[in-house]
């Protein structure tokens, strides 16, 4: 479903995430190299997907976009600026430009306040509005995301978790974002919920004009909300396109075996080869060379020794992928 494209609203340079293994007051010896390196635009208007295995990273890099969590390298710039650079009431602002949709409702919110208290809260924190202001503000919010005023005095116990979802979208939009970045926001939705709450996602982007960062596994939901996608494994890029361009032709071997082992899920493919062999290797310790090679199928001696950098491919252009020998568009 792609947008109109305007200009670069975030962009990520370099960015390099690594945690300290083992924890422990002084931290371990070795490094989780959660993000190794990412380079990314994330244009004004759009929604760029962001899909890979568990522990591949992704919601390492979401949080890093917003600043929730230290970088070791690398900078990330909203509407050209470091936001490593802002201060005081800058960076207030940047929060208010950029909210997280969690991934489960139940979690993101107090189980001892009611929804009204919940939607309050960050009309408090951030001083907006009179007090009769902010009730309408909620009343928008609210009816935004299809809820009525009667799920104001419920707590979250008193909520299905489609609902708290959309609880959890209003109190993002209370702050007037220009950015969503939405982690996994239906994994823990029951199937017939996620298209509705995917749908509500669309709408919003639609009528607010919010650019989308959507961090997913579930390749269906990507496919149908974004414009451009990037294909991430073992803290990097592995492919980046847009999403017609990578789901009618993938180029990276690791994108396909996800496609292929999505289409199984699905029933679509059974008697297809499984091209996803085993289990990510550990990122305190990825293989040297190309981080996929001992899981692929094309893996040469090259692969082994060599890391492939994220390159233009032939076709259609911004379609880039990081592999010595990329699957030709047919
Ligand atoms: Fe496979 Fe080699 Fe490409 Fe890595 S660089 S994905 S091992 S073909």
């Amino acid at each position: 479903m792609p947008s109109e494209v305007l200009s670069p609203l975030l962009r990520v340079e370099g960015l390099v995430k690594h945690f300290s293994a083992g924890g422990g007051l002084w931290g371990g010896k070795d490094k989780v190299r959660s993000v190794d390196g990412v380079d990314l635009e994330i244009n004004q208007g759009e929604v760029l997907g962001i899909v890979g295995e568990s522990g591949c990273g992704k919601s390492t890099l979401a949080r890093a976009i917003l600043g929730l969590v230290g970088i070791n390298d690398g900078r990330v710039l909203y509407d050209g600026r470091d936001i490593a650079t802002l201060r005081g009431g800058e960076i207030k602002a940047l929060r208010r430009s950029m909210q997280l949709i969690f991934q489960n409702p139940h979690g993101a919110l107090d189980p001892r306040m009611t929804i009204a208290e919940s939607l309050l809260a960050p009309l408090q924190q951030h001083r907006i509005g009179t007090p009769a202001e902010r009730r309408e503000t909620i009343r928008r919010a609210l009816a935004d995301v299809g809820l009525d005023e009667k799920f104001l005095t419920r707590r979250p116990s008193e909520c299905s978790g489609g609902q708290l979802q959309r609880v959890v979208i209003a109190r993002a939009l209370l702050l007037e974002p220009k950015v969503l970045i939405c982690d996994e926001p239906t994994s823990a939705l029951d199937a017939s919920i996620r298209a509705q709450i995917l749908n509500l996602l669309v709408d919003l982007k639609n009528r607010r004009g919010l650019t989308l960062v959507m961090i997913s596994h579930d390749l269906r939901a990507i496919r149908f909300l974004c414009d451009r996608v990037g294909v991430m494994y073992l803290g990097r890029i592995v492919e980046l396109s847009s999403a017609t361009e990578i789901f009618d032709h993938p180029a990276h071997p690791y994108t396909q075996a996800l496609m292929q082992a999505s289409m199984m899920d699905e029933g679509l493919a059974p008697d297809a080869p499984d091209l996803l062999k085993g289990d990510m290797p550990s990122p305190v310790n990825p293989p040297p060379g190309c981080h996929f090679h001992p899981r692929c199928a094309y893996s040469a001696a090259i692969c082994r020794t060599n890391s492939p950098v994220l390159e233009a491919l032939p076709g259609e252009v911004g379609h880039r992928a990081a592999c010595h020998f990329p699957a030709p568009r047919r």
